[in-house]
């Protein structure tokens, strides 16, 4: 298990952790199995999807559109209810198959890591599970 951190820079942000993730997978004795990612907070989330600019921008405002900026409940506390509510349509843990000591992904498949309420330091779990 690793741990990698991530420092975001913005409020809603896209940030693609691939060549991250290859890099451990490819220091581990594992070459073959699932590696399972998983981030530690209630305000992010994961994605694997296409690295396109314009499609970027189609989800960040797809997640906008979904949850507007209201007065929610929550804001009495935080004031980030809802980076909370868009972290719960996203995902917090990713399994994608490992091969030859690489994500096993499709050709046009990224992995993504997503802060909805930075800027902050973020961490995310790696873990390499061998499938003989
Ligand atoms: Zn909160």
């Amino acid at each position: 298990m690793e741990t990698i951190k991530i420092q975001s820079d913005e409020r809603i942000q896209f940030i693609d952790i691939t060549d991250r993730i290859n890099k451990i997978l490819e220091r581990s004795e594992i070459r073959d199995g699932i590696v399972v990612i998983f981030t530690k907070h209630t305000t992010t989330a994961l994605m694997i999807n296409e690295n396109e600019a314009g499609l970027i921008e189609d989800v960040r405002n797809c997640l906008e559109r979904l949850v507007p900026n209201l007065n929610y409940s929550h804001d009495r506390v935080d004031n980030n209810a809802d980076a909370h509510l868009r972290a719960i349509l996203l995902q917090t843990s990713l399994v994608v198959p490992v091969r030859n000591s690489r994500l096993d992904l499709g050709t046009w498949q990224r992995v993504f890591f997503i802060e909805l309420d930075g800027p902050r330091m973020r961490n995310v779990l790696i873990s390499n599970i061998r499938i003989e």
